[in-house]
Formats: C-alpha cells, structure tokens, sequence
C-alpha cells in the first residue's frame, strides 16, 4: 500500500472509531490469522450482577453476605462490585475486615469478627485447604449455565456458594461471525473458570477456549496461540491485560478501558461495540487490497 493509501485507510477508520496509533498497524493487522479475545469486559459488558446465593446449612443468610460484602469492599474486581451493590439493595452492611489480601485470579480473603473468610473461585479455596464438597456440583451447574461461581469459607468451613453473571455484549456474537467469515480463527483466554468460559463462548460462537489463565499468564496464552507461525490479534479492555495487549502481533484496546491498555495498544476502539473490530479489519483488508 502507498503512504496515501494508509492515510486514507487510517482516515477512514477514525470515522468509524477506531484509531491506528501505529504507522504500521494497518499493514499488521493484514497479516493476522486469528484474533483472541479477553472475556471479562471484552466479550461481556464487564458489568457482573449477582443471581445466586446458596448456603450451607445452618449459616445465616445476613451473616455470610455481610462478612463476604465486607471482603469485596475493599476489591477493585468487577465481580466484588457485584456483591458489594446486592448486599447494599438488600440493606446489609458489610463487616469490618481486618488483614485484607488481594489474590488476583484466585481471590480475596480478611479476618471478620475473629474468623478468617475467603472468597473466590474453587481453585483458591482447594489451595486454602478447604474442602468444597457438594459445593462444587451446585458451582458446577452454574457455570454450566455461564454464571461465574464464588465459593466463601468462614472459619475454615464453606459457608455459601454465590453466583454472578456479566451479560455478553450484543455485538459480539455478530463480530464473531463477520471475523470468521473473513477465514480469520476466534479465540477467547479468560481468568475465569473453563465451564463458565466454555459457556460464554458458546452463546459468542467461539470454539477456542484458553480458561483458567492467571493475569501473569495471560501472555503465555497467547504465545501459545501464536507458536511461531500464527500472527495473533489480541483484543482487551486492559484490565490484567496489557502486558497481553503489547505481546500480541497486534494489539487492540477497547478505549473505555485503562489508560495503561491505551499506551500498550497499536489500535484503540473508541466504544465497546465489537463491531468495530470487525471495522478495522475490513479497513486494513481494503487498504492493503487498494479496493476504495
Ligand atoms: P477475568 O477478569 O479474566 O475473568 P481474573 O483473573 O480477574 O479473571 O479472576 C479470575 C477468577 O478469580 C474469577 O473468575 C473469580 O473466580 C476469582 N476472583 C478474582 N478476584 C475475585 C474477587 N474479588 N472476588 C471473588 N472472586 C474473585
Ligand atoms: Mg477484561
């Protein structure tokens, strides 16, 4: 393609928002064989709500809430957010933690009222030594139906197992479907667990699943994917995933995202409609192929 060419080309992106930072990135993205995408935020509305609250017997409903609340309280996950708004519409207030830990992708654990509490996947209670039991079959089912599943210990015992689901944007299956029908390979890599994953990415259309990725992992993912010979897009909205957004072939950040996705990003979506990037690859295709 001439410099002309690739102005026009960048030009006409940016009208339909979506910006080339790099000279280069057009070119690039003409190169790529598949396009992987984060879930959380990406794929779904990053906007999780809680649906279920199921308890052990003999725990009291209020009690769990408050001490879990209090724990997602001092979190920045989307899924804390959940848990904290649903406790707050019901009137429970969250508990006083003391000894607060973050443990990203696993997640969160704090001392109420004397009692150590934790808070997240099933992966984080097992290497806790706690033992799930039948939990797990109801987290199971779950997941199956694309919920997220929260397991919560209080004093070394499973006290509840809570739900939350982040609807998937109506666009992405749409982008999908354009993406594939333009030969390129769609894949999804995702913190969260591989039955949720599996299920989200059904409702999307995408076949390839990496789950279960730690934030540190998410690169290697996405070598994996590439292995060598594979030129692989990576589309994100940076939260865990700018290392990931700067490692891929071309990276691509949804703007909405963080400041730091932005900077490790050769390509910005001005919105979170994936339609756009279905845009930027259409662009790039037209450009390189000198069709106006
Ligand atoms: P992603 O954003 O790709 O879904 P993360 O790496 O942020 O994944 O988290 C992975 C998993 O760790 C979540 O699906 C959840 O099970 C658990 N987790 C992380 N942080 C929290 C938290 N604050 N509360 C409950 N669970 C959490
Ligand atoms: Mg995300």
């Amino acid at each position: 393609a001439t410099p002309t060419s690739i102005m026009v080309g960048t030009g006409r992106a940016a009208e339909l928002g979506v910006l080339f930072r790099k000279g280069d990135a057009l070119q690039a993205l003409h190169g790529v064989d598949v396009v992987a995408f984060d879930k959380t935020g990406t794929l779904t509305e990053g906007r999780p709500a809680l649906t279920d609250v199921h308890l052990a017997g003999g725990v009291a409903r209020e009690a769990v809430l408050s001490a879990v609340a209090g724990l997602e309280s001092l979190s920045e996950h989307p899924i804390a957010q959940a848990v904290v708004s649903a406790a707050q519409s019901d009137g429970i207030a969250p508990a006083d933690v003391t000894e607060f830990t973050a443990h990203p992708g696993f997640g969160v654990s704090g001392w109420v009222s004397g009692k150590q509490v934790l808070v997240g996947a099933d992966r984080f209670l097992n290497r806790e030594g706690i033992a799930i039991g039948d939990f797990g079959s109801h987290g199971a089912a779950l997941a199956q139906q694309g919920r997220t599943p929260i397991y919560a210990a209080i004093g070394g015992h499973m006290a509840a197992v809570l739900a939350v689901a982040d609807p998937v944007k109506l666009s992405a299956a749409p982008a999908v479907a354009a993406l594939q029908s333009l030969g390129l390979r769609v894949a999804m890599i995702t913190g969260d667990n591989t039955a949720t994953a599996r299920a989200i990415a059904a409702q999307v259309g995408i076949d390839d699943v990496v789950a279960e990725v730690l934030p540190a992992g998410k690169v290697a993912a996405l070598e994996a994917l590439q292995k060598g010979t594979e030129r692989v897009a990576f589309v994100g909205d940076g939260i865990n995933d700018a290392p990931a957004l700067a490692v891929a072939d071309v990276g691509i950040a949804i703007g909405t995202g963080t400041d730091v996705a932005v900077e490790a990003a050769d390509v910005v979506l001005m919105s979170g409609d994936l339609g756009t990037v279905v845009s930027a690859f259409d662009i790039s295709g037209r450009t390189l192929r000198n069709i106006r």
